[in-house]
């Protein structure tokens, strides 16, 4: 008998000995595992849930509270919070692989690197121009956090804009201030929890080292930006010097 032919209480038995990267990849081997796996049902929830506790059991924290929709927030699929966290190796946007170059955002459920971050954010400068106000402060600003390149102050991500801007469409005119109320207690709670599962996503996928490491790059592309000698041509410059000290006393003499 045939893997696909057993009978989907078995399967789902069997799925939760599986890892969360061995789940992707057999949720494309064919629909019926699809169906199985994919959607936000109770059942794959607890399938990928299980999976995750037993093969990595540091990821004990449930997947965060998020997503928000006209009446509140949601929490986060399993397979989303698992694909953040650990199975996404490279940027969502290109072939860069190298894990100190890419940052996890939660407020796009982005991780990616800086280049591609880049194209994805709006100054509130140019937003202003065709965006309520009032919507200004539901918005999240780009974080200055260990591996953020180019941070500027009111930079916001553009998805996130757009689909507020779309929730608030929908929302009836005199049904405005009530939705504004509502979303600012919203908003107070998913920052909160953005900042906590920054953390935990921070200390989770990176040592003291490869911190360390993010920061130094970060501190380049700014000194680059002002036109300050960065970290590396300083280090050359300091050898160089050290390493010809009558060129260093000429030029003092003069
Ligand atoms: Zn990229």
């Amino acid at each position: 008998m045939m893997a696909i032919e057993l009978p989907p209480e078995i399967l789902m038995i069997i799925f939760i000995y599986l890892t969360p990267s061995d789940l992707y990849t057999i949720s494309s081997v064919c629909k019926k595992f699809r169906s199985i796996l994919w959607p936000k049902t109770e059942i794959s929830q607890h399938i990928w849930r299980k999976s995750r506790l037993h093969h990595i059991p540091f990821l004990n924290r449930s997947p965060p509270k998020l997503c928000t929709t006209t009446s509140g927030t949601e929490v986060m699929s399993e397979q989303q919070y698992l694909w953040l966290m650990i199975i996404c190796e490279k940027c969502q946007f290109c072939e860069q692989k190298d894990k100190i170059k890419l940052t996890l955002y939660w407020e796009a459920k982005f991780y990616c690197c800086s280049t591609c971050l880049q194209k994805r954010t709006i100054s509130g400068y140019k937003l202003i121009q065709g965006f309520p106000k009032v919507l200004i402060k539901f918005l999240n600003e780009l974080p200055k956090m260990p591996g953020v390149a180019n941070w500027e102050p009111q930079l916001y991500f553009e998805s996130e804009a757009k689909r507020l801007l779309e929730e608030y469409n929908q929302v009836r005119e005199y049904e405005r201030d009530a939705w504004i109320e509502r979303k600012e207690s919203i908003t107070k709670e998913t920052k909160k929890e953005i900042k906590i599962y920054r953390e935990f996503h921070s200390e989770f996928k990176y040592n003291f080292r490869e911190v360390a490491r993010k920061m130094a790059l970060e501190i380049e592309a700014e000194d680059y930006e002002d036109k300050i000698m960065g970290l590396k041509e300083f280090k050359n410059f300091y050898c160089t010097q050290l390493a010809t000290p009558s060129k260093f006393i000429k030029h003092t003499k003069v």
